[in-house]
């Protein structure tokens, strides 16, 4: 199918629990790339990637709707891209099962995470060994001439690259476009209430939806350390919400004033997230949004998915 812009395929897994780390380090910077008006953007939930490590019916709805509304709570206007989840796109696992024969083990062995996994003596499922496989179809399904991803996940689109090429060569199709990989500037890492980076397997988080109470009570168990002036832990995370040059005047004008400076930070963290929370309120009581938003998103992506497989069906000859 011909657009007239470049196309970027993007996905995000549904993972609960999002914090300010997660939006100031990638959602934010995703968001940006869809508004900038200079690509067709698909993006979509990749529950099906997801249920390698998600294995509970409830979790992976819930961690699913949370997704869909917290993209839409941050900015991502539904009417620009095309916003849909993998399961309901079918031709994403038929062409990775397609991929998978074409592809051999030796070659998905190489593959970092499968390496890493190995390394850990982790005992990994054979769908995280094919992870890059469902990955080459998610990307190549739509043409995609770029998929922004972190500087860790490159050697996924150079996998999508070869077995493009791959497919082409092998059945004498010209069907498969060449992705390049669009790294996603590095961010700073956005430090937890520990000082350690926020993650939520470290419990030292800021929720991204948090109330001005919960809020609240997050930001005064930022832990100081009094050997300094300035709090670096509540100033690393003031500093996302505000000026540096009004941050230099605040500091130095509270300097030691530990719980002056968290207060301040708590109205200001408050102002920023809090048309995004509402956003996110509305949403969760209209929950009839959300459906119908993916219900386009399918009927678009399945579209667009289904004039590939025909093509991709005739070129192995099953159809
Ligand atoms: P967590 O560490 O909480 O499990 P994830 O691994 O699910 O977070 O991260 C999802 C995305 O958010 C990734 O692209 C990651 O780079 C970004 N991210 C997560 N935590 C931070 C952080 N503390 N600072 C900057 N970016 C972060």
């Amino acid at each position: 199918m011909a657009h007239s812009k470049p196309v970027l395929v993007s996905a995000v897994k549904p993972t609960g629990d999002l914090h300010i780390g997660n939006y100031f380090g990638a959602m934010r910077q995703q968001v940006d790339l869809f508004r900038s008006g200079k690509y067709k953007c698909f993006i979509f939930v990749a529950d099906y990637h997801a249920l390698n490590s998600v294995q509970d019916a409830e979790e992976m709805r819930k961690r699913t709707r949370e997704l869909v509304m917290a993209y839409l709570a941050i900015g991502l206007d539904p009417k620009e891209v095309v916003f849909f989840k993998q399961s309901d796109v079918p031709a994403h696992t038929e062409l990775g099962w397609i991929f998978d024969t074409i592809t051999t083990m030796p070659y998905l062995m190489r593959a970092h995470a499968f390496k890493d996994a190995e390394a850990k003596n982790k005992e990994i499922t054979v769908g995280t060994f094919n992870y890059p496989m469902l990955m080459a179809a998610d990307i190549l399904l739509y043409d995609a001439a770029v998929v922004p991803v972190g500087q860790d996940q490159k050697q996924h689109i150079e996998i999508a690259r070869d077995t493009a090429e791959k497919f082409n060569r092998v059945f004498r199709a010209d069907v498969f476009t060449l992705p390049e990989p669009y790294i996603m500037p590095d961010v700073a890492v956005v430090p937890g209430t520990d000082g350690q980076k926020m993650s939520k397997s470290y419990g030292n988080v800021i929720p991204l939806f948090a109330s001005h109470d919960e809020l609240a009570k997050c930001v005064m168990s930022i832990v100081t350390d009094s050997s300094g002036e300035r709090p670096e832990n509540v100033y690393r995370i003031h500093r996302l919400v505000r000026s540096e040059a009004e941050l230099t005047t605040i500091y130095g004008s509270n300097a030691g004033n530990y719980k002056t400076l968290k207060e301040m930070l708590i109205v200001d963290l408050d102002r920023y997230l809090a048309p995004m929370r509402a956003k996110y309120e509305e949403l969760q009581s209209n929950p009839s949004i959300v459906d119908e938003i993916l219900a386009k998103g399918k009927a678009e992506a399945r579209a667009i998915s289904e004039a590939k497989m025909e093509k991709v069906r005739k070129a192995i000859g099953v159809a």
